[in-house]
């Protein structure tokens, strides 16, 4: 089979591909879960421990502004790589983490209370699910699901019926990481603009594989993962 691109020369940016596991060359198809590094994320990261390593935001001296400043270079890539501006982009641990700040945040500026609706789809990750769940027991507010169809994608009569006066957000996976499914982004912001909710885009799985502009896309919030782009584990991003 001819595949599109030059195999042995991707396989060279990953490192790990040189393993063998019971005398196998590794072949990893776990990247959904967490990608591989290649070379110029490890030799990036190398380069700032031996070179540029110290407390970001809190030293006077020259290695800390030269932290700082790398620390702040950061934010900018991300936030081109999402079509954002770097004051829109708070770093978080990872998606999880980002997906807690939001739901703990609302919960904690009193935006739910009791008779209100957070609407998510059936097929969401566990860190786009239970932060919901706590916010709904918390607050009062009621958790309800957006069907998934047997093809795959989402019942979005079901979703128009769901989402109304009580809604307060909309909190839905942009790919699932499921069922790879796409989901209908623009679709989704206006029954949840209409109802007057906030929309929160878990875009773990799509910044991985699709060009992500998120101020284009309409949605209040998103978070992504740097462990799912080939980046370290330990970082994230909440944008809004
Ligand atoms: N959402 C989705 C769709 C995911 O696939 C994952 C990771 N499997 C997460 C959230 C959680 O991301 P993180 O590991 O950065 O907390």
């Amino acid at each position: 089979m001819t595949l599109p691109f030059d195999v042995a020369a991707v396989r060279a940016d990953f490192p790990i591909l040189e393993t063998e596991i019971d005398g196998h060359p590794l072949v990893y198809l776990d990247s959904g879960a967490t990608s591989q590094k290649p070379r110029a994320v490890l030799d990036a990261e190398r380069g700032f421990l031996e070179r540029a390593n110290a407390a970001v935001h809190r030293g006077a001296h020259t290695l800390a502004a030269e932290a700082t400043e790398l620390f702040e270079d950061a934010r900018v890539t991300v936030a081109e790589f999402v079509g954002a501006e770097p004051e829109q982009l708070v770093w978080t641990s990872g998606a999880t983490a980002g997906l807690n700040l939001v739901a703990g945040s609302l919960g904690y500026a009193g935006r739910l209370r009791e008779g209100d609706e957070i609407v998510v789809t059936e097929a969401e990750h566990h860190a786009n699910l239970i932060p919901w769940q706590e916010l709904a027991a918390r607050t009062g507010a009621r958790l309800r699901h957006i069907p998934v169809l047997d093809d795959g994608t989402l019942d979005m009569r079901a979703a128009a019926e769901l989402i109304g006066e009580r809604t307060k957000v909309v909190a839905f996976p942009h790919v699932s990481n499921v069922l790879g499914i796409v989901n209908p982004v623009a679709k989704l912001v206006t029954l949840a603009r209409g109802a007057g909710a906030l929309t929160v885009l878990d875009a773990c799985q799509s910044a991985p594989h699709l060009a992500l502009d998120l101020p284009a896309s309409g949605v209040d919030l998103a978070v992504f993962s740097g462990h799912k782009v080939y980046g370290p584990y330990g970082i994230g991003a909440l944008w809004g």
